[in-house]
This record gives C-alpha cells, structure tokens and sequence, in this order.
C-alpha cells in the first residue's frame, strides 16, 4: 500500500525474492495500490523538480539495499556518467529511477511467475479474515492478500496559523513545480519554516526566475547546515555496542550518556566541544550564521564532521534505547536543532542559498510569532519586526508525525478494529524485530508490516534515510518469506 521511494523498494525486493523461491511451482501476484498513478516517486519526487536536489548523494540512494550501487549504475547505464556516486542529483532524475526500478519488477515478474499488478487506487481499510486480509478500496473494490506491506509515506506540513483556504496561501509546497506556477514572478513570497523543505521550494522558485522578495521564515530562521562533500570521518572512541554497555549500566540510554559519546569522539580528535556548544545557542544572525557554514563546510569543519559521524551511529542504534521520558524530551526540546544540524543540504544547493542571500533577494527571518491574513496579503508578526508578504507558502513539519492524509482512513479503520494501536510518539505500533504490525492486544499480526514514517514511533529518525528504510524493507521481505512454509520448501 504505498508506491513512493518505500513501496518501490518492498516491490522490487519481493519480485525478486519470490522469482527465487517459486521459479515454476506456484504462481505469486503482487499488487501495489497508490492513488496518485505515479508508481515510483512518492511524496518526495513527485512530480520531479530539476532545481531541488536529493538530500544524499548518488551512492546513499539505491532502492535496493543488497546492491548500493543500483542508482549509480542506472545513471551510467543511461549516459549520465561518469558518475563517482558523490553527485546530488536532482530529485526528477530520481524519480525517473523509481518509475524504471516498478516497470522492471513488472517485467522481471513477468518471466518468474510473479505478477505485479499496479492499480491507481487508495486503500481505506483492512480487516482480518482467515488467514488472510481483506482490503477495501476508495473505488469500492474489495481484495484478499496473504501479506500485506503498509508504505504510505510522510506527514505532510501542518498548518500552525490557521491560514488554510486564505488566497496566496499554499499548505504544503509539494509538488513543487505546480506550486511555483501559480505564483506571480513580482509577489512577495514567505516560506514558513526553514529546513530541508523550505529549501527545496526556495530553490525552485528561484529557478523558475521569480524576481521578488522571497522571506524563509521560522523561529529559529537557522536553516540546515551544510555538507561536507567527502565521506567525512570514522569514529575512534566508540564501538558497535558502545551504546548498547551504556545502556546496560542503567537499564535504559539517557541523553547524558549521549554526550558522553560525543564528549569521548571529541576529545579523541581534539576538537574543543565549545565549538558544538555555540552552535546551539541562538545568539548568531541567521544570515551571518549560514554563510559561516557555507565557508566552513568547504574544509569540513571538524565539529561538524565528527557529530555528523556520531549521528550516522547513534541512527538505528538508540532511540529503542531512549525511555519514554528521554524520547519525549528528544522530540520536543531536542529534534529541531539535531536535523538542523545533523541533516545537512548539499554544497550545491548551500551555495545558491548564498548567492541569493548576497543578492538581497532572500532573507532569513527568524523569531516569527504570528502570521495573519488580511484582504492585501499576509502579515508576519516576529519579536522584533513586521513583514509582509502577498503569499505564504507553508513546510512546517509537526513535531510529532501524524498518519499522511491519504492514509488516514485506512490506519483509522485498523485502529477502530483493533488491529492497530496508535504510537503516542508519532505512527503505530510495531515490533520492532520483524517489522510487523502490533493489535490492541500487543500480538504482532502475521504478514502485516509497516515501513516508513508509520514506525516512526519506533524507529524514529531512522524513518527518513533510505538506507535506513531500504534495510527494514528487505529485513520484512525476508521474514515473511521466512515465515511461510510453503515458500520455505520452495527455495533452492
Ligand atoms: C520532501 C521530502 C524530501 C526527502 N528527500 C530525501 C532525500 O533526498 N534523501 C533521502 O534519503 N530521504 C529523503 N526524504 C525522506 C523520505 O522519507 C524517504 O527517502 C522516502 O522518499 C520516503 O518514501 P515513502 O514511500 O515512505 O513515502 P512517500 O514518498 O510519501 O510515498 C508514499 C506513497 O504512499 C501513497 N499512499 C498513501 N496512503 C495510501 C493509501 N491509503 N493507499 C495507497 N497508497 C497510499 C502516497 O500516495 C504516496 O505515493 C525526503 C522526504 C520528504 C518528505
């Protein structure tokens, strides 16, 4: 359920992976429902934008997590190379990898027993039958499934202001191309909020030519920080399970034990930790700020680069770790400033950022307390000035990531059935082991998994790296096939 960058990813291991155990036995049949009848890109690429680039380079985006160089070598096969796999490419190019990775399960299906069925519809609920799942359908259609792999994406922004249905206002800025044409080149536009979303539209709309006054807007007005194009640094004081003994010590990991990590890599590389303590605090001009990064980020500057390091580590290894005290404390207190810092933009896209905050025409507004609407336009209330603007354009994430629009209907009814629970920290319950949907009476439910941002409860910021997604999609493949007898007894 769910054909964006996940679904492609479960879509492709599947076919594969049945091909292998049933070459001739027993016909399998794959479908994947998604409404939008874009099989492939999802909410994130869809429809493609030339001028916003992936956040990860080449290599780190492979739908297949057995092959990292999937995405590389698709680019070369099509002429696009030499590609050293460095490259932030655009998200169009990405999205045309997607909808090729579909059209060639289908394909490879076709000759392994497999059939893939790609049907342009919503699923709205799901229900338990013998041994088996019975779905409904937005088009009224009913359906059976032996399995069923729930991918239905990201939460879309959240409109804070109350400024829903207000002319010039646009509640999510996705797809980015059709947001940007029905925005006059002259207008005044602001963008509240100021990470990674903001700037893929900025980006967007300055490549469309817009020529007036764009404002990114949030309370910080901090945006991301920025890139070191190398692979950056191994970590020298920590181990595989260094997270894991901390934890032991106490029975659960606490933030202390993460600045021990951190304090511990630090001092190893001689980097005093008063760098990282000045990048938490809120002192800088936000302008003045990002141009330091985009200078620094040119050498890699060594705070960064070591808890950039530390942050790939702790990805998968700590928040199930956290107790729920620490978890809460990490969303509310905490989460703004770590993406901010840890999720960095590419060079490439810091560097028009740059020029376009020289030029004048973007400006970073941070403090905002209040955006309004009136009948000229919009007025942006911050604690120490006023702006106003002819359109706003919102990317401001909730701080706890609800169910996605389109797949409300569908987790609702699972919930009303009993055959889901709502995480309190954002999506639902799983186990986390298998990927497998927990019911009300915390029993996994055989052959029902959820990926993605629907376990970001469990699984939290490892929700939103492919890499990370990719690994869990191939771990629930693998389980179910694993887990059914017959198609144990198949395999070579
Ligand atoms: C704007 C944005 C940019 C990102 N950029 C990057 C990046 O550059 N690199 C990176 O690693 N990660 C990035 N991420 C993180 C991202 O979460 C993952 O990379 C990945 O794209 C998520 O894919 P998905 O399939 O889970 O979600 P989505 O892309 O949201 O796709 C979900 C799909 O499910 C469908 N769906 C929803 N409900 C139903 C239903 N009831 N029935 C049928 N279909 C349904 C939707 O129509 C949609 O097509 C980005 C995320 C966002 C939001």
């Amino acid at each position: 359920m769910g054909a964006g960058a996940t679904g492609t990813s479960v879509l492709d291991i599947l076919v594969r992976d049945l091909g292998q155990v049933a070459p001739r036995a027993q016909e399998h049949e794959v479908t994947v429902f998604d409404p939008t009848m874009r099989f492939g890109p999802g909410r994130a690429y869809l429809p493609g934008s030339e001028k916003a680039l992936l956040n990860l380079p080449a290599r780190m985006m492979s739908v297949r997590p057995g092959d990292p160089g999937h995405f590389v070598d698709w680019l070369a096969e099509r002429g696009r190379g030499p590609v050293t796999g460095g490259e932030f490419l655009s998200r169009s190019i990405y999205a045309r990898y997607l909808e090729d990775v579909v059209a060639a399960a289908v394909s490879t299906g076709r000759h392994s027993n497999v059939r893939v069925r790609l049907v342009g519809d919503r699923a709205s609920a799901i229900s338990r039958a013998t041994d088996a799942f019975a779905v409904h359908t937005a088009a009224d259609e009913h359906h059976c499934f032996d399995a069923i792999f729930l991918c239905p994406g990201t939460t879309e922004p959240v409109d804070t202001y109350g400024l829903t249905g207000r002319p010039g206002f646009v509640v999510d800025p996705y797809p980015l191309r059709e947001t940007v044409s029905r925005i006059g080149s002259g207008q005044t536009v602001a963008v509240l909020g100021t990470g990674l979303t903001a700037i893929d539209f900025v980006l967007e709309l300055a490549g469309s030519g817009h020529q007036g006054q764009i404002l990114a807007v949030s309370r910080s007005g901090y945006l991301p920080s920025v890139r070191y194009p190398g692979p950056g640094p191994n970590l020298l004081a920590t181990s595989d399970d260094t997270v894991l003994t901390l934890a032991k010590e106490r029975g659960y990991l606490s933030l202390l034990d993460i600045y021990r990590v951190l304090r511990a890599e630090f001092r190893e590389r001689n980097v005093p930790m008063s760098d990282l303590w000045h990048e938490l605090r809120s002192h800088e001009d936000p302008a003045a700020r990002f141009l330091r990064h985009v200078d620094e980020a040119r050498g890699g500057s060594p705070w960064h680069l070591v808890l950039i390091a530390v942050a790939r580590y702790l990805v998968d290894k700590a928040w199930h770790l956290f107790d729920d005290a620490t978890k809460a404390a990490l969303i509310h207190q905490w989460h703004g400033v770590c993406a901010r810092l840890c999720a960095p933009m590419p060079q490439e896209s810091a560097v028009e950022l740059a020029r376009l905050l020289r030029a004048g025409q973007l400006q970073l507004v941070g403090g905002v307390e209040m955006v309004t609407a009136n009948e000229h336009g919009f007025l942006i209330d911050t604690t120490s000035s006023w702006h106003v603007a002819d359109c706003v354009v919102n990317s401001v994430r909730p701080r706890v990531p609800v169910v996605p629009r389109r797949a409300r209907q569908l987790i609702g009814s699972m919930v009303r059935d009993g055959l889901a629970v709502p995480h309190p920290f954002g999506g639902i319950r799983i186990d986390t082991d298998t990927g497998l949907v927990q019911d009300a009476t915390g029993s996994a439910v055989p052959g029902l998994y959820a990926l993605g941002e629907l376990t970001v409860g469990e699984r939290y910021v490892e929700t939103t790296i492919l890499g990370a997604i990719t690994r869990r999609a191939a771990q629930a493949v693998k389980h179910l096939i694993d887990r059914d007898p017959a198609l144990r007894q198949e395999r070579p």
